[in-house]
């Protein structure tokens, strides 16, 4: 989405927006480069001389010949005697730092004519300043979803690139590409060369590249339980075949985050999460209530918390000043001030250009420039792990809790699309029926590969992308028609390889001594697949009803020894019940440990098992 050049509009127009009308006046009238054609500026970084601490004050110059003497005061007294350089539009002189604001005069004399301005003194702040580069990854809404694919493929590439380029900087300038969600690796690691996969894998051991762990930028609110799981599965998986560390996991765009993300988010051991909204599009109140200030978000259960952190502007501050400069700096402090960030650590996030952007090398450059000139503030460009690790080791015991849902703001744009939405949000469901039922039956026979391709299908739907850019104002437009053609495959793939796998669970023979055998073709097994005790009307087919047969009861029954056994260990209350046909046959009900069964088919089944696959997070149903 062009938000660059729809922020211009409702700047002014003063709309709904997230941050203080003073900041957002700063913010919007920097240029590549603030000149001192305003006046005499401060600049607000630290240079330390000969054990003393000073700041720059620069001075702009007249139009005068070379070789002139300049004076340069401060409330009158005299800081600097020099010589115009030629082809100078500015001086620099080095006054005392400031330890509290205050304004001063400062004024020029060449050949005796005097200029003089006011200039408001800052002290400079002693905060380190994390950047996480990215590329804001919309799956669609801006360009066909089939061109985001190659951008974001190529921006991986390019990021692995600018990363070695910049090895040999002075650290905290070094290019760091964090991985904004997994989707694009899950594409690197189909699509690309063995070479290029290799290339990945090394770049992520060495810290060029860094992964994030959700599968997209998702509206999680359309989630169902198990489906919030399945966002970090990709991430904890390839995770583990890099032979990493993930605990982090990044969102941005999306305002709001149902409070089941992170209970899914922390048992996929991520603890980490770097929540960074559009900072003024249809975001409600999320900026103004959570924006620079870090919190731990506790789960549902109270037993697991996330560190969640709202940046200033989002993921859009890269979008917003165009590049980093001397002012940026100055300004970054001025909003710290202004909301009186109590922290001495702090992050902002750098996406580039727009959504689907590649990477930013001006960052690295103007990182190493301003940490080798000023002392105090620091940059470094970081991963999302570094940053926020680094943050909770000074300030983490000193951060509030909060319970409760942060309720997802876009969720109710999937109403344009109700039909696709239930298909897929059935879909999940049957995704985790499908998977208790090869638990039940077979779980060697558990084809992963084809869950897996089922549930990133579902994954794909609930990505915040609905329709495109213009969907609304040209809604017969080709581009937008083709957009949404993918975005409703995903929901119709879904739906099929759904039932698919229901369908081959069902046909799978049922394993020797694992039930009580059929006494005649009539039997009727069935399956209770979530984790919990129930009773309710069971409706069988006319087909499988003959005159002689009828269900008189529910009674408690002896399940077979190996469900037994593995239902033992989870939960010995567990009721389990048989329908009884009073003759000739004997219909059964099994009543099963979805969660049991799901990790012992895990386990027992595919040659991708791992030990990762075992920590494999509960689904929310049991
Ligand atoms: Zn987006």
């Amino acid at each position: 989405m062009k938000r660059r050049d729809f922020l211009r509009d409702v700047l002014f127009a003063g709309g709904g927006l997230a941050l203080s009308p003073a900041a957002l006046s700063t913010l919007a009238a920097q240029g590549p480069d603030p000149s001192a054609a305003f006046g005499a500026t401060l600049v607000r970084g630290l240079v330390e001389k000969n054990g003393a601490s000073f700041q720059p004050v620069r001075v702009p110059l007249p139009h005068v010949s070379d070789g002139l003497e300049a004076v340069i005061r401060l409330d009158n007294a005299t800081v600097s005697r020099q010589t115009v350089p030629a082809g100078a539009n500015e001086l620099e002189v080095l006054i005392s730092a400031v330890e509290s604001p205050r304004t001063a005069k400062i004024s020029l004399e060449i050949t005796g004519a005097v200029t003089e301005w006011d200039v408001a003194l800052k002290p400079v702040r002693r905060v380190l300043i994390y950047v996480l580069s990215h590329s804001h990854n919309d799956i669609g809404y801006t360009d066909l979803q089939a061109n985001v694919e190659v951008k974001q493929m190529q921006n991986l590439l390019a990021g692995i690139e600018l990363a070695r380029k910049t090895a040999d900087y002075p650290e905290g300038a070094r290019f760091v590409w964090n991985l904004e969600c997994m989707w694009s690796a899950d594409l690197f690691m189909h699509r690309m060369s063995s070479a290029d996969q290799e290339s990945f894998r090394d770049a992520v051991k060495e810290g060029w590249v860094a992964l994030n762990g959700m599968y997209a930028n998702t509206l999680t609110g359309l989630c169902r339980p198990e489906e919030l799981i399945r966002l970090f599965r990709y991430g904890t998986k390839l995770a583990d075949q890099f032979g990493v560390k993930l605990d982090s996991a990044m969102i941005s765009d999306v305002p709001g985050f149902t409070w089941g993300t992170s209970t899914a988010m922390a048992q996929a051991g991520i603890r980490y999460f770097s929540a960074a909204p559009n900072w003024f599009d249809r975001i409600g109140s999320l900026m103004q209530v959570w924006q620079d200030k870090p919190f731990w978000w506790v789960s549902p259960s109270g037993r697991e918390k996330l560190l969640v952190w709202v940046p200033w502007t989002g993921y859009a501050m890269s979008h917003v000043v165009g590049k980093a400069t001397e002012k940026w700096v100055g300004d970054y402090q001025e909003r710290l001030d202004e909301v009186k960030f109590p922290y001495d650590i702090s992050y902002v996030r750098w996406s580039g250009h727009g959504d689907n952007a590649v990477p930013d090398p001006q960052i690295s450059e103007f990182v190493k420039y301003w940490n080798a000139t000023y002392t105090w503030p620091k940059f470094k460009i970081s991963s999302t792990s570094e940053a926020f690790s680094s943050f909770e080791k000074k300030h983490g015991k000193e951060l509030p809790e909060f319970q409760g849902d942060l309720t997802p703001y876009w969720a109710d744009g999937a109403g344009s699309s109700a039909l696709e939405t239930a298909l897929n949000r059935n879909s999940a469901d049957r995704l985790v029926q499908a998977a208790a039922l090869f638990a039940v039956r077979d779980p060697a026979a558990y084809p992963a590969d084809a869950f897996e391709d089922a549930w990133r299908n579902v994954l794909l739907y609930s990505e915040h992308t609905w329709g495109a850019w213009n969907s609304v104002s040209d809604s017969e437009n080709a581009v937008v028609k083709d957009q949404w053609d993918v975005k409703r495959s995903f929901a119709v793939n879904g739906d099929i390889q759904s039932h698919e796998l229901v369908k081959r669970a069902l046909m799978l023979p049922v394993r020797k001594g694992s039930f009580p055998a059929a006494r005649n073709s009539l039997d009727v097994d069935i399956y209770n697949t979530v984790s919990w005790q129930r009773s309710g009307l069971v409706l069988l087919p006319r087909e499988l009803s003959s005159k002689a047969n009828w269900l008189f009861g529910l009674t408690k029954f002896r399940p077979s020894p190996r469900v037994v056994s593995r239902w033992a260990r989870a939960n010995r209350s567990c009721p389990r019940f048989r329908l009884r046909h009073p003759r000739p046959c004997w219909t059964t009900a099994s009543c099963t440990c979805a969660w049991m069964k799901r990790r012992a088919a895990l386990s027992n089944s595919s040659a991708k098992a791992s030990p990762e696959t075992l920590r494999t997070p509960r689904t929310a149903n049991s």
